[in-house]
Parts: structure tokens; sequence; C-alpha cells
């Protein structure tokens, strides 16, 4: 079989609304003088983490934002961590709080993420957010899946009435996911580790969205013809001979040299040579997902910021 899918590109659709992000923040600045303000947390030296913060940060300040790194040492205890976070839930200035997870064993993730102010949770990971948003209320939305949501409506794949089949239930993209697809009035299913005939229930998805973290979970029995398939995962592969079953030939060459070279390629939940061959649209690992994740927190930071100081200038006018 030849490849037939369309990739979604999400070097673009991250772009476009970088673009945008940039011209809020430009008009923020003109109009209010108010610059927003994102301050990252990291503890501990997760190499992973490290990237991910360091990308965040650099994306922030090429649009415009004022970032901030707080790096604590590995050894910071909970209350450490705690009383940074509500240090900087008092900081007038400081419009997004993102803690970096994940934290050092130890500390306890729920404590730290409920002691942030929900109105700076530009994670979206707060109970008052993850509540708004069962409710169908604005709230801050966590950054993947409301990624995912905006470039499927750029791409106008139809969303209404479509059968959404989302593989994996975690609170930081599974759940929101389901929740954000039923707001768009898709019809959901969600699936985890005891569900009963995976593939069968994938197989009747127009729109497919794995967030599992299992490399090639999703095989070409999971795959309806001409469905739209999501891959969040990032899980890396190193066996070559897998490789050769995961790829289509025109980037196994490539994939092979990485192994080779790096030791592992990054890899997505979904096998992409059958992807490339069954799906309509198909987001490539890397490429996809991930580009969108950074360039929503950003996004989620401004409009953390219009809001919060929205709020305040009523509350300060006694409005
Ligand atoms: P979690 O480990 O929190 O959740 C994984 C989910 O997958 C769970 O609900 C689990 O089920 C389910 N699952 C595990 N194995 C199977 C299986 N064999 N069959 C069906 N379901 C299964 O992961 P996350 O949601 O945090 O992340 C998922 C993936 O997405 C990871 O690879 C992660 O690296 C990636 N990711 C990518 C991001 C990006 O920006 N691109 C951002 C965030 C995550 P159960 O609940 O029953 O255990």
């Amino acid at each position: 079989m030849g490849t037939k899918a369309e990739l979604l590109n999400g070097k673009q659709y991250a772009a476009a609304i970088k673009e945008e992000v940039a011209q809020r923040v430009e008009r923020l600045k003109s109009e209010t003088g108010i610059k927003p303000c994102l301050v990252v947390v990291r503890v501990g030296a997760d190499p992973a983490s490290e990237v991910y913060v360091n990308s965040k940060v650099r994306t922030a300040q090429d649009l415009g934002i004022t970032s901030e790194h707080r790096h604590m040492p590995a050894e910071t205890s909970e209350d450490e961590l705690l009383a940074v976070v509500l240090e900087l839930n008092e900081r007038e200035d400081v419009d997004g709080i993102l803690v970096q997870l994940p934290l050092p064993k130890g500390i306890n993730e729920s404590r730290i993420l409920e002691a942030l102010d929900p109105q700076k949770d530009v994670d979206g990971f707060h109970p008052v957010n993850a509540g708004r948003l069962s409710q169908g209320e604005p709230a801050l939305v966590p950054c993947t899946p409301a990624g995912i949501i905006d470039m499927l409506k750029r791409a106008e794949v139809q969303l209404s009435g479509a059968d959404a089949v989302v593989v994996g239930r975690s609170n930081i993209v599974g759940k929101p996911m389901a929740l954000l697809l039923i707001r768009e009035s898709a019809t959901v299913t969600v699936c985890h580790s005891r569900t009963k005939d995976l593939a069968g229930v994938c197989s009747r998805a127009d729109l497919l969205i794995a967030a599992v973290g299992v490399p090639g979970l999703i095989t070409a029995d999971f795959i309806k013809p001409g469905a739209v398939v999501i891959d969040v995962g990032m899980n890396q592969l190193e066996d070559p001979e897998e490789a050769k079953g995961f790829f289509p030939d025109d980037q196994l060459a490539k994939r092979l040299r990485t192994i080779e070279k790096r030791g592992s390629t990054l890899v997505g939940d979904v096998n992409a040579k059958a992807a490339m061959e069954k799906a309509s649209l198909f987001t490539p690992v890397p490429g996809g997902v991930g580009l969108l994740t950074v360039a929503m927190l950003m996004k989620n930071t401004v409009e953390a910021a219009i809001k919060r100081r929205a709020t305040r200038g009523a509350a300060n006018s006694g409005g």
C-alpha cells in the first residue's frame, strides 16, 4: 500500500498561534502598558524537563512575554516549593506560574498544584480550572489538548457529530481532551488500559487521539480508513528491527541513522507506517502535537494576564 495521509504540520499551526499571541502582547503593551509575565519553576535536574523549560522560557521571550526561570535544587522540600508558589501567587507582576512536572519523589504534586492561584495556573491543572472545564465554563485549559483542538479547527476538521475516541485518561491529556471534544459536540469514547477490544473501539473513530505512552500501540487494525489520527505520545524507539515495521519507506533510512547515532529515535503511540496508509490526516512525531503545547502555554499566559488584570481593575474601581 502507498502513502495516503496528509501530515498535520505542528510547526505551521504553532507558528500561527504564536504570531497571534505576539500581536496580542504588542497590543496589550501599547494600549495598557501591561507586559505579561510567566514564571517557570523547575525542581531538580531532570534533563527532559530542562529542555522543555528552556523552550518555554525562550518562546515567551521571543513573543514579548517576560519570563523567569526559577531553578531549585533536587533536595528542595515540599514546604520550600510551596513557599515559592505562594510568593509567586502574591506577586502583582506575575501573570502565569508553571511548575514543571514531574517533581522529585517526596514532593506531593497535588498539594503544590492546588496551592497555585487558579487565575495564574497557565497549565490548567488546578481543580478549579479542571472543574470549570468540565462544567463548560471559561477556564485555563491544559495546553496539549487545547492545542490539538485549535489545530483541528484551523485544519477545518469536522468535530460536531464526529465519532471521537481518546486513548488515555490522564488529567493532563486524556480527560481534558475528552471534555474539549464534548464541548465541540463530538461523540466521545475514552479508552484506557482496561478497555476491552481496544482495536475494535478505535476502528470506529472518525477522530482517533492517542495519548498513552506506548510506542506504536495503534496499528493498522485500529484505524478506520480516512480517519484523522492525532498522536500525542512521546516515546523512544531503540530497536532497528522494530523501526522497520514502524516507519514508511521514505522515512526509514533517516530514522535508522538516528538510532545508530543516538541510540534511539522519538516516536509516538501510533505506528507511522499504518497511519500514513490508512488515515486522511496524521500528526507526525516529532513535528506534530509537541510544538502546539508550548504555543498554547503562551496563549494561556496572555489570557491569564488580560483576565486577572481586568478583574483587578474592576475590583479597584469598585466594579
Ligand atoms: P499517563 O501515563 O498519565 O496516562 C497514560 C494513559 O494511557 C492512562 O490512562 C493509561 O490507562 C493508558 N494506557 C496505558 N497503556 C495502555 C494500553 N496498553 N492500552 C490502552 N490504554 C493504555 O500519560 P500522559 O497522559 O501524561 O501522556 C501520554 C503520552 O503523551 C506520553 O507518551 C507523554 O510523553 C505524551 N505527552 C506528550 C505531550 C506533548 O506535548 N506532545 C504532552 C503530554 C504528554 P490507565 O489509566 O488505565 O492506567
